[in-house]
């Protein structure tokens, strides 16, 4: 699952490690619709049907077609973007512009579908369910991107790895116990101590003084009066 979900683009909940081979077909098929408007132009137009329907003088014409059987399999279902013969793709991709950003249009879809499968998934806990829908919402994903300017707002390595693990759904720490003090099954639930009912009460009061303390400390370095 964390192998999984480092996959996902970041803005989906991932860490953005894509993996080439997946992209390979939606990447020819794209450029192949790209180059589309380029090549009926060098063929007659009275020529131009039975040219490309002749796979077998016409080899580019198949090489394209088992490309978009790649990204269909990947989309099942009837798409605007993935003719459904390669007739069609001469029509639609033949003419100027219908080809502009088709690669990021295609690689969203699947992505997304790759996304809605882990979430749908027989084996996928209700946790990792929520982690994902949480770690994809809008903004999640900042942290992995931006590039802190001022050095308060730089994460510690320590912070970082914590900041991660979460976001993969990995245990909080190496080495932990088997069982939580209320008897909870670590391996079964790493993001336990989130919602343990023994450990909350606790947990929630320290996060909160420190956060009390953090920002008395920033209004103090600003001038105003603690009152
Ligand atoms: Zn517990």
């Amino acid at each position: 699952m964390a192998q999984q979900t480092a996959r996902l683009p970041v803005r989906l909940g991932g860490i953005g490690l894509r993996p080439v081979a997946p992209s390979l077909h939606i990447a020819y098929f794209s450029a192949a619709a790209l180059a589309a408007p380029g090549i009926v132009l060098l063929c007659p137009p009275d020529r131009r049907e039975a040219t490309f329907a002749d796979h077998q003088h016409f080899g580019f014409t198949a090489t394209v077609a088992q490309a978009l059987d790649e990204v269909r399999r990947r989309l099942p279902g009837e798409h605007r973007l993935l003719p459904a013969t390669m007739a069609a793709f001469w029509r639609l991709y033949g003419v100027q512009g219908m080809a502009k950003k088709l690669q990021s249009a295609i690689s969203s879809q699947t992505d997304l579908k790759e996304l809605q499968d882990l979430i749908n998934g027989r084996e996928t806990e209700r946790a990792d369910r929520q982690r994902l829908a949480s770690a994809g919402s809008r903004n999640a994903g900042a942290w992995l991107t931006l590039i802190p300017r001022d050095p308060e707002l730089r994460l510690t390595d320590k912070e970082y790895r914590q900041a991660m693990r979460l976001r993969l759904g990995l245990p909080v720490g190496e080495n932990l116990p088997r069982r939580c003090v209320c008897n909870a099954d670590l391996r079964k639930e790493p993001c336990h101590f989130f919602w343990c009912g023994q450990l909350k009460t606790n947990a929630v009061t320290t996060r909160h003084d420190r956060m009390v303390r953090s920002l008395a400390a920033l209004f103090t370095a600003a001038g105003a009066s603690r009152g």
